[in-house]
């Protein structure tokens, strides 16, 4: 049974950020996912906001993370080379009464050390489709795409030799003497040290060794996305001052680091963590609610509808905010749990990880490699050359030059390279969410047949063996007609 010095289970933003801190070490680590990719959850399902820390009380878990996390956020993106960008946020009063909740945001920003923090009025605000009482301007918050974001990490932390096994199931634990027998879908394997970084499953990790203390209630908030072409309708996020109940900051207005534009979440406890479906009318309340900020956005302009699940510690009867908690279990030595963490999570994960780093450090000593290959290649989108640039790699790779995916222009090489990463991931949604085919406004219409045809002939792939985005969503059963060489 393969032995290692740390399991991660969950390969969200959460567990990639720790494995990626760890990856530094002379350690052995594995990473379990269930899904078919890293970010098959929550960590893709987001608003990919870079949050500055004005939302949570001073002296929180949630504000302390949040403001490290932003603080390392760009030096990480140089370094692993995923796009982000300080598009700024603008929090909107739509009267005076409002503008008394800016006041109060201003001061727990200002007390959680949050720079630039400015209260205008609603003439000063540059976003010419917006009209308001006055804003809080907040220069320190930024867009990243919270999936290229995960696998930068986790593809970095591959490179370094964490080894990631996908449609890998963590089923069960069993606690021995010097460490736990972990029971997963593809075999068994040890280690003395867990980590819970399993989201919106932790406490069905916990359970497996004991009783847990706490309940996960699933908050499911659901988005619209607007079509590029209406991108210029805002430069910077537009948040509304944030709702009294719930733990949420309300229905906001998001440029994505693609040119699209997100609409959303909304706030709905549900019973099912699983229930990710959109609804018709959701869809209609996130519409109205974001016309009521910019009444200019076109009925059409919606392109796909998408929701994620918030991992709440605090049901709605209490309000619905609760703090994380990362700690040790004192029962179950050797189990580091990650549980609630929710917004802004994605934010705080190169924070959480580098206190998960140190709280293994308590039992097992970090010796930094000397081989560790920091950066990964940046490139750019072969849309985005010049046509010198583009000529010089057709010439290199025929591939280059062939168009697979129309709306968003991704050439078959860049198709290849999505299909090639460090973690073996070879999903349709794999290779969208690297290369962004299929995610343009016809939505895979035009390429799906061609990616197809790419893991058959390039990359060995059954047909029957390939699937949308999970282990169960395979796509063909079998051929109507075989394909003949005569
Ligand atoms: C609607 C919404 C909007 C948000 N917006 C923002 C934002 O703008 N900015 C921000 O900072 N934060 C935001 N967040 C919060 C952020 O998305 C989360 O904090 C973060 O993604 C949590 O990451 P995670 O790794 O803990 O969870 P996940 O991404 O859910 O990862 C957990 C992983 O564990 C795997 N897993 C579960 N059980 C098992 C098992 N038994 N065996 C193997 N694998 C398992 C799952 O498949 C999953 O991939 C938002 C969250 C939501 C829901």
């Amino acid at each position: 049974m393969k032995n290692f010095h740390v399991a991660i289970i969950g390969g969200g933003v959460i567990g990639s950020s720790i494995a990626w801190e760890l990856s530094k070490y002379k350690l052995d680590v594995v990473v379990f996912e269930k899904g078919s990719d890293v970010a098959s959850e929550t960590s893709k399902a987001n608003s990919g906001v870079i949050h500055s820390g004005i939302n949570s009380p001073p002296s929180s878990l949630k504000a302390r993370y949040c403001v490290e996390g932003n603080k390392i956020l760009q030096s990480l993106a140089n370094e692993l080379g995923f796009p982000l960008q300080w598009v700024g946020k603008y929090v909107i009063a739509k009267n005076e009464e409002e503008t008394k909740e800016l006041e109060r945001l201003k001061k727990v920003g200002i007390d959680n050390g949050v720079p630039g923090l400015e209260i205008k009025n609603g003439t000063e605000v540059t976003e010419p489709n917006v009209s308001c009482f006055a804003a809080l301007w907040v220069p320190t918050a930024g867009i990243v795409s919270p999936y290229k974001f995960t696998m930068a990490l986790a593809e970095n932390a591959a490179e370094n030799n964490v080894k990631f096994l996908l449609e890998a199931k963590v089923t069960n634990l069993k606690k021995q003497k010097d460490g736990f027998i972990i029971k997963t879908s593809k075999g068994d394997f040890q280690s003395p040290l867990i980590v819970n970084a399993a989201g919106l499953n932790c406490r069905e990790i916990v359970s497996m060794v004991e009783e847990p203390d706490f309940q996960v209630y699933p908050c499911r908030g659901e988005y619209l996305v607007l079509d590029k072409k209406h991108s210029s309708l805002l430069n910077s996020m537009i948040y509304p001052v944030p709702p009294k109940e719930l733990g949420v900051l309300g229905i906001h207005i998001t440029p994505t680091i693609e040119g699209n534009i997100l609409l959303g979440p909304s706030a709905e406890f549900i019973d099912n963590a699983e229930n990710k479906k959109t609804t018709r009318e959701m869809m209609k309340n996130l519409l109205n609610e974001a016309k009521e900020i910019i009444p200019a956005i076109p009925d059409k302009a919606v392109i796909n509808a998408y929701s994620g699940i918030r991992c709440k510690l605090a049901s709605p009867e209490d309000g619905g905010w609760a703090d994380y908690r990362i700690e040790e279990s004192k029962q179950t030595s050797g189990l580091i749990s990650l549980l609630g963490i929710e917004s802004p999570g994605l934010t705080g994960a190169p924070a959480i990880a580098k206190e998960v780093a140190r709280m293994i450090s308590q039992s097992i000593e970090l010796k930094s490699k000397d081989n560790f290959k920091f950066a990964r290649t940046k490139r750019k989108r072969f849309s985005e050359m010049s046509a010198k640039e583009q000529s010089d790699l057709i010439k290199k790779d025929e591939r280059w030059g062939r168009i697979v995916c129309r709306c968003e222009q991704i050439t078959e090489r860049e198709v290849i390279d999505a299909l090639s990463n460090p973690l073996g991931a070879k999903t349709l949604s794999s290779v969208k969410y690297r290369c962004r085919a299929g995610m343009g406004r016809c939505q895979g219409g035009f390429c799906t047949q061609h990616i197809v045809r790419i893991m058959e002939e390039q990359f060995n792939m059954d047909v029957k063996n390939i699937k949308l985005r999970s282990p169960d969503s395979n796509l063909f059963y079998g051929r109507t007609r075989e394909v003949r060489d005569d």
